[in-house]
């Protein structure tokens, strides 16, 4: 019966600094999907994006600030004991050794990144251990490109029901409550500049941030 396996949810990002816009979707997608536990997954090296300044180690930390204590948030520092460059791939196939076959897994990722999935490392293979679940994110409505809707149209499916009846290979995109423009980028810009983020992390993440003076001078 799938209401009794495992749901277990991964939000791989490069978290350059967390955010409240992760960390409010990474809440109420632990509620929306009902899983036992969503593992926030930061990349040591961003296949698709320059390095990031911060350290990931840095970046691990900010993200453990983060999360705090809530519940059902793990911050998972797997990919930072890889060398190489992160592939989701990889990291949901030592997932899936982890939890077993009948386990639904659940890879989660915002539109923005959606829109490049066709260019990640074998897309394909994502769906042999995962399901994927898309978050809207402001801003982003872009039609799907042709190579994307070839990768997800036969996988879709309607409702998390639906989805949660087999372990993997759904696609299921999903409007959580609280949609917020927040982006990592902009923190980026207005910490260089100097202005305040106060409101847009973690209050925890900000003292980290301001105590070691990270994010301060443009590479
Ligand atoms: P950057 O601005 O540096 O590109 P980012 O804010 O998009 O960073 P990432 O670490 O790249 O943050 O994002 C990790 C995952 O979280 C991605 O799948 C991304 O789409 C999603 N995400 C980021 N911000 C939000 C948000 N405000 N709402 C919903 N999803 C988000």
């Amino acid at each position: 019966m799938s209401q009794t396996e495992q749901r277990i949810g991964m939000l791989g990002g490069t978290f350059d600094p967390v955010h409240l816009g992760h960390l409010r979707s990474a809440v109420e997608l632990h509620e929306a999907l009902s899983l036992d536990r969503l593992h926030m997954i930061p990349a040591q090296q961003p296949p698709l994006r320059g390095r990031p300044q911060v350290s990931a180690k840095q970046r691990l930390a900010l993200l453990e600030a983060g999360i705090g204590a809530t519940p059902g948030l793990i911050a998972d520092d797997r990919e930072l004991r890889r060398d190489g460059p992160s592939y989701s791939v990889d990291t949901l196939a030592e997932l899936r050794g982890e939890v077993g076959e009948q386990a639904r897994l659940v890879m989660a990722i915002g539109f923005d990144a959606f829109l490049r999935l066709a260019q990640w490392h074998q897309p394909e293979r994502l769906f042999e251990f995962a399901h994927l679940v898309v978050i809207a994110r402001p801003g982003y409505d872009d039609p799907l490109p042709a190579s994307l809707m070839e990768l997800v149209a036969h996988r879709r499916v309607d409702s998390v029901d639906a989805l949660m009846q087999r372990p993997c290979g759904g696609y299921l995109p999903l409007e959580l409550p609280s949609l917020m423009a927040i982006s990592a980028t902009y923190i980026r810009e207005r910490l260089e500049a100097g202005k305040s983020v106060r409101y847009l992390l973690p209050e925890a993440v900000e003292l980290a941030i301001t105590q070691d003076g990270l994010y301060r001078q443009r590479e």
